[in-house]
Parts: C-alpha cells; structure tokens; sequence
C-alpha cells in the first residue's frame, strides 16, 4: 500500500541530478522500519559515513521500536517498569511533552488502538464502536511516568508506541553521523521523510519532491531546501480499504477512528527532525484551522504546507519562496 518507493527514486533524482559530478557520491539502499530508505552522501569518507548511519538505524530501531520483541520500548510495554537509556528516555520525554502541549492530539500512548485497527501486523479489521470506547481508556499518557530514566506504565494494558516520532528522530541522529565521518553534503530519505545535510556540492539547494496524497501518485510540489527535514504526514501512506471505505494510520486520540480533519496530507520543514515528525503527525489531526494557529503562535521555528481534501494549497511564508506546485499556492504570514 506505499508508494513510497515510487517516491524515493524521484526525490533521489530530482535532488541529486546537475550536482556537478566533482563529489564522490555514495547511495545506500535498504528497508528498514518498515519502510524503504535511500542514504547519500558526498565526499571521501562517504562509504563508511553510510555504512555507520545504517547501523545507526538499526541501532535506533532495536530502542523504539514497539513491535520489536528486543526493544527498550517492547520490554517497557510488558515489564511495564524499565530503567530506560538515556537516549530513549530523551526520545519518550519529547513524546511526552508534546503529547502534554497539544492536550493529547500528540499520544504517544495510543498502542493498544493501533493493534485494536491491525495496523501492528497488517491483520485489518475495523473494530466495534465498544472495543474503541474500551481500548480507549487504555490510551492515556497519564498512565505511563518518567523520572529521569526511569519509566513506569502504571495501568495493565496500556502500551507506548514512538511510531509518530521515531523516524523524525533517526533522520536527525543519521545527519550527526554523516557530519561527525566530515560529510558536508548529503541526504537521508525514510520513506519519503527527508532530511538534508547542507547544499549540494555545486552550491545549489536540494529539490525534495512532496509526494501527492491523490491515489494517481505524483508529487504536490518541489521544494528547494538545504540543511533541513521535511517531513510529511498523509493519511494516504498506510491504509486499508473495508466496503468502500478508507481507514489510515493517523488516528484521533479522542475518538479512537482514524483523523478526519479535512487536511489530505502535512508537510512540515525545520532543522529539527524530530519536531518536524511529531507536528507534521499533530497538526494532521488538528485539521486546517487548529494547525495554522499552532503554527501562529507557536516560538518553534518550522514552516508547513497544508494540503486539504478539496486540494486547497497553504503554505507559510518562510518557504513560500522555495515551493513550486500546478496547485494555487495560498501564502501565510504570521500575525
Ligand atoms: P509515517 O510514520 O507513516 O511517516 P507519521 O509520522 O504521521 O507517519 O506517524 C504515524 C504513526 O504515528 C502511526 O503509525 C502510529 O504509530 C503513530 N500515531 C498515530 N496517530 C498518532 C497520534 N495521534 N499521536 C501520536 N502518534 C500517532
Ligand atoms: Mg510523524
């Protein structure tokens, strides 16, 4: 059901043609949670900068993964108190906070659904409107403690899952890996979720291809960008259709159903990878209004570009520049 890798071979070629060809250019391919990747990099060191940034993905997946029988978050779930790394207290603390700042739209406690829906092991099913009610309950980060390192989920049945936030997070740990192996150009794209690492070798920015949510494929537009993730949210990415209807993977933590907000997909661009992934999920959910108003008013530096059902195109100014689409484009300035 993805056609992410459709994608991966037109982002790949629309950022890294024209680059000049002076840069020794490396491309690693491989599938990983759950989704294809395409790393590259430029540069002497390139080879072994994305053979340590592929074992860092497996490294990162064997923390957060919740349906990997080894993970710390896995362990977490059914020992229910775990004396966490640092590193996956740090990740689960920034869940926890934006689950904290969004009143719960951000729920990074909502496992017990997505295994309810099927979407753990492809297994589909659309649950009764009381399973729902039921797993629901199960569902609230109030259950789930941090001190420090040191979680503790206090009610049986309720389960973590970092799956809104844990790519975002990968891509900005395997951009400090290609920068510590003195890698100054380069790009890593998780299924779609790109993050690049300074311009191309010529000087010029990157173009990443925003996938289009319509079922034809294609792309929403072309943005030119450079040291930056762009993340991208769609109900379109993980999906099963039951009598005629579509069911996805982003779900309303307040009615348990997948979010219908209006919005079609959520792009969001920052320097900060895992914030890109935890609001392009969040504001997906909030829907058109709600998250132009977040993004109003919120201090954290991002830009985002809204695409609604009724393929209405909305983006915010700091990109505006830089964004290319066959879409009408509707600019937003902040207050
Ligand atoms: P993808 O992982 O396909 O790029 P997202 O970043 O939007 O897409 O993450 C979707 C995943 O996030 C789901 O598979 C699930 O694990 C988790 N998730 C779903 N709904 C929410 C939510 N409301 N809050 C936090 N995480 C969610
Ligand atoms: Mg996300």
């Amino acid at each position: 059901m993805k056609k992410t890798s459709i994608l991966l071979c037109l982002v790949m070629l629309l950022s890294l043609c024209g680059c000049g060809g002076t840069a020794d250019k490396k491309t690693k391919e491989f599938f990983a949670m759950d989704t294809y990747m395409t790393l590259t990099a430029y540069g002497d060191n390139a080879e072994k900068a994305l053979s340590e940034a592929q074992s860092e993905v497996e490294r990162l997946d064997s923390l957060l993964n919740a349906e990997d029988k080894h993970s710390e978050i896995y362990r977490l779930n059914c020992e229910k108190k775990l004396t966490l790394s640092e590193e996956t207290s740090q990740v689960l603390k920034k869940a926890l906070d934006f689950s904290e700042l969004t009143d719960g739209v951000f729920n990074p406690a909502l496992h017990p659904l997505m295994k309810l829906w099927g979407f753990t092991t492809k297994d589909y099913t659309v649950p009764s409107a009381e399973e729902i009610k039921n797993t629901l309950k199960l569902c609230d980060v109030k259950n789930v403690a941090l001190n420090g390192q040191n979680a503790v989920i206090k009610k049986d049945g309720t389960e973590l899952d970092l799956g809104g936030i844990a790519k975002g997070y990968t891509s900005s740990r395997l951009i400090e890996i290609l920068k510590k192996n003195g890698i100054e150009s380069g790009l890593v794209n998780l299924g779609g979720n790109v993050q690049t690492l300074g311009k191309k070798p010529d000087g010029s920015d990157f173009t990443v291809a925003i996938e289009s949510p319509e079922k034809d494929g294609g792309y929403l537009g072309m943005l030119k960008t450079s040291g930056k993730a762009v993340i991208t949210s769609g109900g379109y990415e993980r999906f099963f259709e039951k009598n005629g209807k579509t069911y996805h993977h982003i779900m309303n933590p307040e009615t348990g159903y997948p979010a219908e907000s209006g919005l079609a997909s959520v792009t969001i661009v920052s320097k900060d990878g895992t914030l890109a992934d935890a609001l392009s999920t969040l504001l997906y959910v909030m829907g058109e209004k709600k998250a132009v108003e977040f993004w109003n008013q919120s201090s954290e530096d991002f830009d985002i570009i809204l695409f609604t059902k009724d393929n209405k195109l909305i983006v915010s100014g700091g990109i505006a520049d830089s964004f290319t689409s066959e879409y009408n484009i509707e600019v937003i300035k902040k207050d």
